[in-house]
């Protein structure tokens, strides 16, 4: 067998179905990566690059680790620009590649490039979808996806404790060749990218001292780095429930969320990296627990947009509830955005997103909901700055968290934040805004 592999959001080795699938006598390998311009270029709202100047050098950092370590297992990564229905069809007829392998997506824009792919590759070659993204396998949960409850807490009680988790995969030894003759494409420059995104080369960022990242960069290499470091060598995990609302530092939460969005890290591998955690240090700690909550938080956004489809990223309810009417005013949206809101705490967290792609989770919720509730403006145009300035950005848990502040979300209740009350209990000597705001 001759296999097309589609990289998408799984750039990982470890705990990977599609590897772990590979028959023994797979003659051929071909793993692509393919840079889309219209999942990188102008979001629908704002016009901007939705692959951003945080994510892009993010990104590329990312694959050129995965490049290293498929060619330490003899293989390589093959690299494309255009539409994944054109050029994975193409490649695979011209290398005569018989089926194309991928990871199941749950995002509306990415099940339909899945459709789209399967129609393009016709009944010739079968496209095979695995599950790499998710801590919960879909096909053990004990109810189908359409009937996920509309509520986080009915889904974590009626479902997810009933679901096990199954075991991370261990990474493979060995990969199959490159079809024969094949010299794979190598990774583009940070400029090239830029140009298909739209996205001016000199904004690609740089560092900034202040950031709440850890230093260590894109891919696997790291994200393993960054795991073992927060939960085994420095065991940040134990205190994780008491420093998480934090705003400042590296260590108040983990950061694993930029690995988990582009799938060089697995939410199973945490998982399991707190089961081995929990053996030694006892299975009451609230920072494991609620780490792990945490990870089932984004599963449910997974399966929520799975779901939901088109209606997952609507200005409307997902229950039905009526979304407050936005008072369009591009100026005062401009404002926020750079941080020049005239609210300290606000200001200063936008602020932090702009130079450095990271934002906390308290400041995120914040925010948002000033944008929301206090400015009057379409949670949408919210939810594509984000997108085009987080280096975290996943889909299923941005567009969800916003929807969720809307009040649009599986929520019928007031989301609304006091923000000066946030921020007298989160920053009460104005420690973060004068970081960010100087
Ligand atoms: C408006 C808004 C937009 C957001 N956009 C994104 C996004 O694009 N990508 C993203 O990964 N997260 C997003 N989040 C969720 C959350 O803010 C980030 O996951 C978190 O801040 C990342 O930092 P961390 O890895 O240190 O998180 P930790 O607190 O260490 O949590 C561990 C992991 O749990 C998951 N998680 C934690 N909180 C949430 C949550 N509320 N929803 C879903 N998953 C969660 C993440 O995968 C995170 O990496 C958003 C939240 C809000 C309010």
């Amino acid at each position: 067998m001759k296999i097309l592999y589609w990289l998408r959001n799984d750039l990982r080795l470890h705990d990977n179905e599609v590897l772990a699938a590979l028959p023994a006598h797979t003659e051929a390998l071909l793993p692509v990566f393919c840079f889309d311009p219209a999942t990188l270029g102008p979001d629908r709202y704002l016009g901007l690059p939705r692959l951003g100047p945080h994510r892009l050098p993010f990104l590329l950092e990312t694959l050129a680790d995965l490049q290293r370590r498929y060619a330490a297992l003899g293989s390589g990564v093959h690299f494309v620009f255009g539409n994944p229905a054109n050029e994975l069809p193409r490649l695979a007829r011209e290398l005569g590649l018989n089926t194309v392998w991928a990871s199941a997506e749950h995002p509306h824009e990415e099940t339909t490039a899945e459709t789209d792919l399967a129609a393009a590759l016709g009944r010739g070659i079968p496209l095979r979808f695995f599950e790499t993204l998710s801590l919960l396998h879909p096909h053990d949960m004990s109810i189908p996806v359409r009937q996920l409850p509309l509520s986080f807490s009915k889904f974590r009680f009626d479902v997810a404790v009933h679901t096990p988790v199954r075991p991370a995969l261990t990474a493979p030894r060995q990969l199959p060749p490159l079809p024969a003759g094949v010299v794979p494409a190598p990774l583009p420059t940070a400029a090239a990218v830029a140009e298909a995104a739209g996205l001016p080369a000199a904004s690609v960022s740089l560092r900034d001292a202040r950031s709440a990242l850890p230093t260590l960069g894109g891919g696997e290499t790291a994200a393993l780095a960054r795991m073992h470091d927060y939960v085994v060598d420095r065991r940040l995990i134990a205190r994780y429930n008491d420093t998480r609302n934090e705003l400042l530092g590296e260590a108040f939460s983990t950061k694993f969320s930029p690995w988990l969005a582009n799938g060089s890290l697995s939410a199973r591998q945490i998982w399991a990296a707190i089961d081995d955690y929990e053996a030694v240090a006892g299975r009451n700690g609230k920072g494991s627990q609620q780490l792990r909550m945490e990870l089932i938080w984004r599963d449910y956004f997974r399966l929520l947009a799975r779901r939901a489809g088109a209606d997952f990223f609507r200005l409307a309810g997902l229950r039905g509830q009526q979304p407050k009417t936005p008072n369009p005013d591009r100026a005062a949206f401009e404002r926020w955005t750079q941080g020049r809101t005239g609210n300290g705490f606000v200001d200063a967290n936008m602020c932090e997103l702009a130079a450095t792609g990271f934002m906390s989770n308290r400041g995120r919720q914040n925010a948002a909901s000033y944008l929301i509730h206090d400015l009057h403006q379409d949670w949408r145009w919210g939810a594509a700055w984000f997108e085009h300035q987080l280096i975290d950005h996943d889909p299923a848990s941005n567009w969800g968290n916003w929807k969720y502040i809307a009040g649009t979300g599986t929520d019928v209740r007031d989301t609304a934040f006091d923000v000066a009350q946030q921020a007298q209990c989160y920053d009460p000597k104005g420690r973060y805004v004068r970081t960010w705001l100087r």
